[in-house]
């Protein structure tokens, strides 16, 4: 359910919450009527925050998630942690910082992001999902499924590319892995994500309501799987047949080349199985592994200053795919 509002002219979705004698009020106290007029809203991030306790705006649930699962997973790794850390918390300035820059120049270049563009391709009839008359539940969890597998395919691509490459190094630098590492990404990578998802979105003509499921569970995802909590072998392997666990993902921040250049899924583990990336175990284990880049084990990559340096200063290392291409530059 939609609202069009915010002095942007962007919309944003929010999920409707039914006061207690269940009629839907807007923030003003007049029955709620989608697409029927401006609500009221204070505007924070460049997005429109609804405040009523009927409703809860798709940024209040992003931020909900975003914290629980953050302290849930901080709490679950220092209770069980899965291998002790060489630097540990002392990153944590750092990759938290980029992530609160990647949040404020996304939604300042581009606001709205994929919902707006799932949004437009709607009101245009654009994409598949607007030509299809599936089911809409149907559309959503094959939108979200379909989502999935083109976030895999990117993460493939930022491997191969040495340019892309570059960008991605800033995340795979990270000597350790915790719930921190998986938040630690390029300003520039987020930009460049968002812009390939807001293209897919616009092709798959994908329901708002899947984009927003999608980036909540994958930025929720994102943090589980690249914890350092010891889940029981059991739950490990049950888990893992459906979806990438830390011990999956953990493989793919080994300093060794095969190794990172496998278990690319962030969410399904189908695709790593599929398109054969996946690799059950590291070589040496997960307590003996090294974590991060070979050529990158004693600079000072947790420091902010370093990670959005990298990219146009470091050295590529061995890891590209198609490193030979751009070796001849290097
Ligand atoms: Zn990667």
């Amino acid at each position: 359910m939609l609202c069009a509002m915010s002095p942007s002219g962007i919309y944003a979705p929010f999920v409707p919450r039914l006061c207690p004698d269940r009629t839907p009020f807007t923030p003003d106290g007049i029955p709620f009527v989608p697409g029927s007029g401006p609500c009221s809203a204070t505007i924070l991030f460049g997005q429109a925050i609804f405040i009523h306790h009927c409703y809860m705006d798709e940024t209040s649930i992003r931020v909900s998630v975003f914290f629980s699962v953050l302290l849930i997973m901080a709490v679950a790794e220092t209770v069980a942690p899965r291998r002790s850390l060489s630097i540990g918390r002392a990153r944590w300035s750092a990759n938290l910082s980029i992530v609160i820059m990647d949040v404020l120049i996304v939604r300042l270049l581009l606001p709205g992001g994929a919902i707006a563009a799932a949004l437009w391709a709607d009101t245009h009839g654009l994409g598949l999902f607007n030509w299809l008359t599936w089911l809409n539940s149907v559309e959503i969890i094959a939108a979200v499924i379909l989502l999935d597998l083109v976030i895999y395919g990117q993460h493939v691509l930022f491997h191969a590319v040495p340019l892309l490459w570059r960008l991605h190094m800033v995340h795979h630098a990270d000597r350790d892995i915790d719930v921190t590492t998986g938040l630690r990404f390029h300003p520039i990578e987020i930009i460049l994500s968002m812009l390939i998802k807001m293209i897919v979105v616009v092709l798959l003509g994908a329901p708002a309501l899947a984009v927003f499921i999608f980036e909540i569970v994958l930025n929720g995802m994102a943090m589980f799987n690249h914890s350092n909590v010891r889940l029981p072998k059991n739950l490990d392997y049950l888990l893992r047949l459906l979806i990438i666990t830390p011990d999956v993902h953990r493989v793919h921040h080994s300093v060794i080349k095969a190794e990172t250049n496998s278990n690319f899924g962030f969410y399904l583990s189908i695709w790593d199985r599929l398109f054969s990336t996946y690799r059950a175990q590291p070589k040496l284990g997960h307590t003996d592994m090294t974590i991060g880049l070979e050529h990158l084990q004693s600079a000072p990559t947790y420091k902010l200053g370093f990670m959005l340096r990298l990219p146009f200063s470091g050295e590529i290392g061995q890891y590209p795919m198609f490193k030979s291409q751009e070796g001849r530059h290097e």
